[in-house]
């Protein structure tokens, strides 16, 4: 019964994430989701569907951690490395997920993930 009920959670939680443009924090995720299920089943929700490689995780300037859909075809073994993107403005952060950024790194390091965040004024914004 309890898993019949994480299962729906967890696929409206997915949906609220996928539909949505911009990056979206836990606690609007929990707002979004209208009572659904509490703060922790959220956490939990979310740790599940990053294992699973769905979402992903993006830790903003001002130190909120934010959550948005991934778009890319799923390899093997993959890193998600596009930019992100964060509004000075209207605080929303969204993935840029054309913009592939580059960088050299010295010999023997290995890159397990990237974070790329860049702030300015968002084309909502700059209109
Ligand atoms: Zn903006
Ligand atoms: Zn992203």
């Amino acid at each position: 019964m309890k898993n019949t009920r994480n299962t729906v959670a967890k696929s409206a939680i997915l949906e609220i994430i996928q539909s949505s443009k911009v990056a979206l924090s836990h606690v609007e995720i929990q707002k979004l989701s209208e009572g659904l299920c509490d703060r922790v089943t959220i956490y939990r929700i979310l740790d599940r569907l990053m294992i699973e490689d769905v979402i992903h995780k993006i830790a903003t300037p001002d130190g909120t951690v934010k959550y948005a859909a991934c778009h890319h075809k799923h390899e093997e073994h993959h890193i998600h490395n596009h930019v992100h993107f964060s509004c000075e403005k209207c605080h929303s952060v969204t993935c840029l997920d054309t913009v592939k950024p580059s960088y050299s790194i010295p010999k023997d390091y290995l890159v397990k993930e990237i974070n790329f965040t860049l702030s300015g004024i968002c084309k909502d914004c700059n209109e």
